[in-house]
């Protein structure tokens, strides 16, 4: 089932999220409709925050990226509870769009290389290297559960620039083609 995002000016993208839990019954459902939801509005990664829920899951299929990236081809994960456990001191620059901003792309550093630990749907626990992409949107999404957008790594005269549409996205008048909620 597709969900509604979750847009720019919720309160729910500005929250610390908590772990998932191992008994929870609905998190099939919830991951089913998350990848539903991603594949929906043409996404690459989905945190369940952008979806309401305020839980450490994420999904991620960054194939879409596979002729920028070989990396990316196939890389399609269920995050449950990711660590981010090392950065790379070597840096990357990428212009980042949010399916919770619409209509924004901005370019964004960040560390190039990231060490990732996480549970995946059967929670067999995983822990790897990412370069390039893939690392790159395991990182936007990591932020989503910590409660951070992408905007707020850019510097203060880009936010300027772009304050107005943000402002429109929190009205509601954000331009999306995908169902979208401000709550
Ligand atoms: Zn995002």
């Amino acid at each position: 089932m597709v969900l509604s995002v979750y847009v720019y000016g919720s309160g729910v993208l500005k929250k610390e999220a908590a772990p998932v839990v191992k008994d929870d019954s609905s998190l099939a459902q919830l991951i089913s409709d998350m990848w539903d939801t991603l594949y929906n509005a043409s996404g690459v990664g989905l945190a369940a925050p952008q979806v309401g829920r305020t839980i450490r899951l994420i999904v991620i299929d960054a194939s879409a990226f596979k002729d920028d990236d070989p990396l990316a081809d196939g890389f399609k994960r269920v995050l449950i509870n990711p660590e981010l456990l090392e950065f790379s001191k070597e840096k990357s620059t990428f212009n980042e769009g949010c399916l919770s901003i619409p209509g924004i792309h901005e370019d964004v550093v960040r560390p190039k290389r990231v060490r990732l630990r996480y549970f995946d749907e059967h929670f067999q626990p995983h822990d790897e290297w990412l370069d390039g992409i893939p690392a790159r949107v395991v990182q936007h999404e990591y932020d989503h559960i910590e409660g951070i957008l992408f905007t707020e790594h850019l510097a203060p005269i880009r936010r300027k620039i772009i304050r107005s549409k943000l402002q429109n996205i929190a009205r509601g008048k954000g331009d999306a083609d995908y169902r979208t909620k401000v709550v």
